[in-house]
């Protein structure tokens, strides 16, 4: 069920209503929206009536859910959730920068696959922070296909991303794969990335929960858009509110690109919840020369912001050198995406 409360209620209005639904049985999610604030009662809804809900002092109409996915569904909250990354919330080497999803302005996360040193990643976090990039990307923990490939540097990744945030201020994405390294990881980044491989790893999801640090969720590669949904919702559920979208292509009969890019689900996301939906045209794709006209039509569709490989010498990046552009070709498509992002009322 959902509570909303009348327009201007007092924090003493929040804290009773939330104070009543835990007497009641039902676990309160409140949600300060801009103009109205609204609490989600997540729970066995038999425990109790609509009157009763709407007897409690402030609550202005109480409706229900119809989505199997609650918190993250607009019937909760009609209005897109704005949320910031970055600011120095982290424990290592943390920066004041930040950078905030789901507004006008759209984001590019940019930077290699993996973190492979020290040099290539503060280099090319100069770089593409000079060519417009608002947040670096790059893994320390990768879950790749087989065991004998590059499995990533680990910690000593992640202390080179925060040098890099250190030396250019970007906020860092960094993925993590195993609930147990969730608080290591957070102690260096200002976002987790959790991958489309892992999903539907609810462990993982319920750590994710428990972080203060925000998560960027990829839809998994054969997940339909409720089961990424319900994804989300395990994050959300578990307290962590600040939880972004991104569709990175799935898995279909189609050979003549790594994944299809199911473009179609950002607009469709952004129908179902007021989380901010981005794209990755890159693992969308796996073909560099696709990667340019994705993310303009990506930005052309709605997206709320762009993730994009980006290494210095892509030839050589020890992961997913395909789907990866130049410093050169990352500047350029830079600059193509701002009249296309202009054209559909947002900035970049
Ligand atoms: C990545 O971002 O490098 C990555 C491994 O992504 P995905 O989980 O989408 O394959
Ligand atoms: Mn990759």
């Amino acid at each position: 069920m959902i509570l909303v409360l009348r327009a201007g209620s007092t924090k003493e209005e929040v804290a009773h209503a939330e104070k009543r639904l835990k007497e009641l049985g039902l676990e309160p999610h409140t949600l300060f929206g801009v103009e109205r604030t609204v609490i989600a009662a997540i729970g066995d809804e038999r425990v109790t009536t609509s009157e009763e809900l709407a007897s409690i002092a402030g609550v202005e109409r109480v409706l229900p859910i119809l989505a199997p996915y609650k918190l993250a569904s607009k019937e909760l909250m009609p209005t897109p959730s704005v949320f910031e990354i970055g600011g120095g919330e982290c424990q290592v080497k943390p920066h004041k920068n930040k950078v905030a999803f789901g507004g006008t302005f759209i984001p590019v996360i940019a930077g290699p696959c993996s973190v492979e040193g020290r040099t290539q990643i503060i280099e090319v976090a100069h770089a593409v922070k000079e060519a417009g990039a608002t947040a670096l990307r790059a893994g320390a923990f990768k879950p790749r296909t087989s065991p004998y490939q590059f499995q990533g540097l680990a910690e000593e990744g992640l202390e080179y991303l925060a040098e890099a945030r250190e030396a250019t201020g970007l906020p860092i994405v960094t993925e993590v794969i195993t609930p147990t390294d969730v608080p290591l990881v957070a102690k260096y980044a200002d976002c987790l990335q959790v991958g489309t491989r892992n999903m539907q790893n609810f462990l993982l999801l319920k750590a994710c929960g428990a972080s203060p640090v925000p998560i960027l969720l990829k839809r998994g590669m054969s997940a339909t858009l409720e089961e990424y949904l319900l994804a989300a919702e395990y994050i959300l559920v578990a307290g962590n509110k600040r939880v972004m979208m991104c569709e990175r292509g799935i898995r279909t009969f189609e050979n003549h690109v790594r994944n299809t890019f199911a473009l179609a689900t950002v607009p469709a996301l952004k129908e179902k919840t007021h989380l901010p939906v981005l794209a990755d045209p890159s693992h969308g794709t796996g073909k560099r020369s696709l990667i340019a006209p994705m993310t303009k039509a990506s930005i052309a569709c709605g997206a709320d912001g762009i993730l994009i490989e980006v290494h210095p010498d892509p030839e050589k990046a020890l992961t997913d050198g395909a789907q990866t552009m130049s410093v050169k070709e990352f500047a350029k498509l830079m600059k193509e995406c701002k009249p296309v992002a202009e054209a559909v009322g947002r900035t970049m």
